[in-house]
């Protein structure tokens, strides 16, 4: 029995770009994500096909209570005992199980480009996900939506908080990997792909990405997977931009200085100025400007409410 996701889509405004997309949106748009767990539960020798499937829901007119940025711990218990509440009249309605659930916010980005952090609950398998309503995102919404979905099942972050850098070993994608850099993957739960000890890049989309050894063990998965492959599809591979890898700080641990943060964006977004997958609806690309802080907006939608797993 695969573990039944029910994914609940939220118009987080009134733009009809969101509306749009919304009204767009079918279940297949979310297979890639059953097969990128289906991918890595072989890996892991699971014995499970389809460890996961992920259901799409009638979109919701409510929108869960938010976390204030500055909760503490006690602010932040309150607001997941609302959150579950919430959670539990909203949904849960249909005749069908639903083991996790995952409530999707789309914002448009030409009027939301920084989306607050998303997070997964633990407790009560619930997760908040903040997602951009457009085909160009679709990519990196599934990496952030995979991300969550993991946390809710008791996988914990792989990156440093304070710079973004994924944590060596368990944060990347393949610690053994010789030469170590450019890693081919991201590690889900660090999120970003190691270009260099002094650059990372945002996954697009869950092919760049894998479940690490350290993610698996907490979800209780087998030890001892088969190596990742070793060679990725050639189009994933861009280039490094080492010309602005070489104002950042030389040791990975490091906090970014202002000047690599800049250059992390600046890369992102060059590397952002092709088409990500391939859209299945035609819907206006945002503008360069709002790209920027769209990428940028990314890397914050990975973070999660790091108490929230032990309440
Ligand atoms: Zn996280």
């Amino acid at each position: 029995m695969p573990l039944y996701v029910a994914l609940y889509p939220i118009a987080a405004d009134d733009s009809p770009t969101t509306r749009d997309y919304l009204a767009g949106l079918e279940g297949q748009r979310f297979a890639a994500i059953d097969r990128f767990f289906a991918r890595e539960a072989a890996r892991y020798h699971l014995g499970l096909d389809t460890p996961l499937k992920i259901r799409l829901r009638p979109a919701l007119d409510a929108v869960p209570p938010q976390r204030e940025p500055t909760a503490g711990r006690l602010a932040t218990a309150l607001f997941t005992l609302k959150l579950r509440a919430w959670a539990f009249l909203h949904s849960g309605h249909a005749h069908e199980p639903e083991d996790i659930r995952l409530f999707v916010l789309y914002h448009d980005p030409e009027r939301t480009p920084a989306v607050p952090h998303s997070l997964g609950l633990r407790k009560g398998l619930i997760g908040v996900v903040y997602a951009f309503a457009t085909p160009r995102m679709d990519g990196a919404n599934e990496v952030v939506i995979a991300h969550e979905l993991l946390h809710t099942l008791g996988a914990t972050d792989k990156y440093d908080p304070d710079s973004d850098a994924p944590r060596f070993p368990d944060g990347y994608g393949d610690a053994r990997q010789q030469p170590l850099f450019p890693q081919h993957y991201a590690e889900l739960m660090a999120g970003r792909r190691v270009i260099s000890p002094t650059r990372w890049l945002q996954a697009e989309s869950l092919d760049e990405v894998l479940i690490g050894p350290s993610s698996a063990r907490e979800i209780h998965w087998p030890e001892h997977p088969e190596a990742p492959p070793a060679e990725r599809p050639e189009a994933l591979r861009a280039p490094p931009l080492e010309t602005r890898a070489a104002r950042c700080p030389a040791q990975p641990s490091a906090a970014r200085t202002a000047a690599c943060s800049s250059g992390w964006e600046a890369a992102s977004t060059e590397r952002d100025s092709r088409p990500i997958g391939s859209p299945s609806r035609s819907v206006n690309v945002p503008p360069a400007s709002v790209t920027i802080a769209t990428q940028a907006a990314i890397s914050r939608m990975l973070m999660s409410v790091s108490t929230t797993t032990s309440i």
